[in-house]
């Protein structure tokens, strides 16, 4: 058997074990075989985290100038560059996502540090216009203290960046719950952590189940906000567990995010964007366009071309560069897409192509591009944020009937338009309710553009110039300016 590669927490600038010794497996899912173990956090581990956080929240790591801390974030993206092509390798191998994505990705993340780096003493505070004699006032920014951050098992370097770059370069100090399903790149990216010379306890990384670990962080008392990103089930259970310690929490959760394909579009490129969108990792992206409205004029020409392109996507092994397509992540995912396209195609849909898990392992999680005809978006595969590479067609006719049924899911993380008439893409995008719209291009991202989504999606929005504010507090100081003493000490006004 081969030996596992062990991996310890990084709690207090200190490699550790849990407290009770207990560790778990992580599988690789091209083979389905565990490849790596890593500690078990229990509430004792939690505990110790957070208070190693508050410790440093309450040392120097505030109080570093604003600038000199900016420099330490710099030097986190300078680690991802020089590391990429290992981290991109851990986060192959535990996530199945393709080296070729995971790799860039890596490279591409240190942007976000750099951003907020350059941030970091860019947030100014206001003089208040106040309505009495002698009096000054004015507002500042101050850290909100130890935060939670708690990512999923997918885009994990990205969804952290998004939470430990504004956390840091504003002076709070941060606790990272990786995914159970996918924890060896975060403690990789941990002894970047440690080689950038971030002081101790300023960052710290556990690994551990949503219970008890990921209640007992995000009810600690110390804790003063939470950033998740995941499902809206776990979203509702931190919600109520913010009732215990009263945090700040903001959510990133699914989507079922549709695309419309207006017949004066750019066929070719409608369909790069639309492969790019629901098969580009598998489909196992939260932004994923998984809802295909085409426009009645080019319904069968267009969706022809689409499964000619799905049925040409090279399936394999994750790390091979020709790969386009890898497993999905784990066996529930499996499981779980099986079950909704058997509904489906009881209720009426069609396959196109795919459909069925493919043959190109007996063990791994592989599913091939899946094209489903649905007479209605309430069938499970059109309504279901199913999180793999399943798309559901539907036809339209009208802008407006179009608009109608891309808003009618509860989610509303992102959207997607094709069509040349830019007048009428700007009208789609105000009407549509998503945090994000693409017009003519989709899955793209970029430290300067806000991302996050509404209704079931979530509140509360990462990346962007404003995320930085998200990390602090506003604190409003008085000044008396006169030496006569003046206030009627029993009346306030
Ligand atoms: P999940 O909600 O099951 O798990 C996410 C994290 O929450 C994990 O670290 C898990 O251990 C933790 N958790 C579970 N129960 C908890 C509890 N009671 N208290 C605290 N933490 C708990 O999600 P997943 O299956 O790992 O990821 C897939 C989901 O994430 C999808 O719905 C996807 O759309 C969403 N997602 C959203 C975005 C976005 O930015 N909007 C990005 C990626 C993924």
């Amino acid at each position: 058997m081969t030996k596992l590669k062990e991996y310890k927490m990084f709690i207090d600038g200190s490699w550790v074990e849990s407290e009770s010794k207990k560790t778990f497996e992580t599988l690789n899912p091209e083979n389905n075989e565990p490849w790596a173990k890593v500690p078990e956090a229990s509430t004792k581990d939690v505990d110790l985290a957070v208070k190693a956080a508050q410790k440093a929240f309450e040392g120097d790591w505030p109080k570093i100038l604003p600038r000199e801390r900016g420099k330490f974030l710099r030097a986190i993206g300078n680690q991802l560059r020089e590391n990429a092509e290992l981290l991109g390798k851990v986060e192959t191998i535990d996530t199945g996502k393709l080296f070729r994505e995971t790799n860039k990705q890596a490279n591409y993340i240190a942007e976000y540090y750099d951003y907020y780096a350059g941030l970091a003493d860019k947030v100014e505070g206001t003089v208040l216009p106040i309505d009495k004699p002698n009096i000054q006032a004015i507002t500042t920014r101050i850290p909100i203290g130890v935060i939670a951050a708690i990512v999923p098992w997918n885009s994990q370097m990205f969804l952290t960046a998004t939470k430990l770059a504004p956390a840091l370069a504003m002076g709070n100090t941060v606790v990272i719950k990786c995914s159970e399903l996918a924890p060896a790149t975060m403690f990789e990216f941990a002894k970047l952590i440690e080689k950038a010379g971030i002081p101790k306890g300023v960052v710290n990384v556990i690994s551990g189940f949503g219970e008890p670990c990921g209640k007992a962080l995000t009810s600690h008392d110390l804790v003063e906000k939470v950033a998740f990103t995941g499902g809206p089930e776990t979203a509702r259970h931190i919600i109520r567990n913010s009732a215990e310690n009263l945090s700040e929490v903001s959510l990133e959760l699914g989507g079922k995010s549709p695309v419309a394909v207006f017949e004066d579009a750019n066929q070719e490129n409608a369909i790069n964007g639309i492969t790019a969108g629901i098969f580009g990792a598998t489909g196992q992206s939260c932004i994923a366009g998984s809802r295909l409205y085409i426009q009645k004029g080019i319904y069968n020409e267009f969706l022809e071309k689409l499964t000619t392109r799905a049925n040409k996507i090279k399936i394999g092994a994750p790390m091979d560069a020709e790969t386009e397509m890898g497993p999905l992540s784990n066996y529930k995912q499996l499981e779980n897409i099986e079950k909704n396209i058997k509904l489906t195609v009881e209720q009426g849909g069609k396959i196109k192509c795919g459909g069925k898990r493919h043959s190109f392992s007996n063990k791994g999680y592989y599913f091939p591009p899946t094209i489903i005809e649905c007479d209605n978006h309430n069938l499970p595969s059109a309504e279901n944020e199913l999180f793999g590479p399943v798309l559901s067609v539907m036809k339209f006719d009208s802008e407006e009937e179009v608009i109608k049924k891309m808003n009618d899911n509860k989610y509303g993380l992102s959207s997607g338009v094709y069509t040349k008439d830019l007048a009428r893409g700007l009208r789609v995008s105000k009407a549509i309710r998503a945090g994000i719209t693409f017009v003519n291009t989709y899955r793209l991202i970029s430290p300067s553009a806000p991302f996050g989504g509404i209704k079931d999606s979530g509140y509360g929005k990462e990346a962007g110039i404003d995320s930085i504010k998200d990390y602090t507090r506003v604190k409003t100081t008085w000044f008396y300016t006169s030496d006569e003493p003046t206030l009627d000490p029993f009346s306030m006004r």
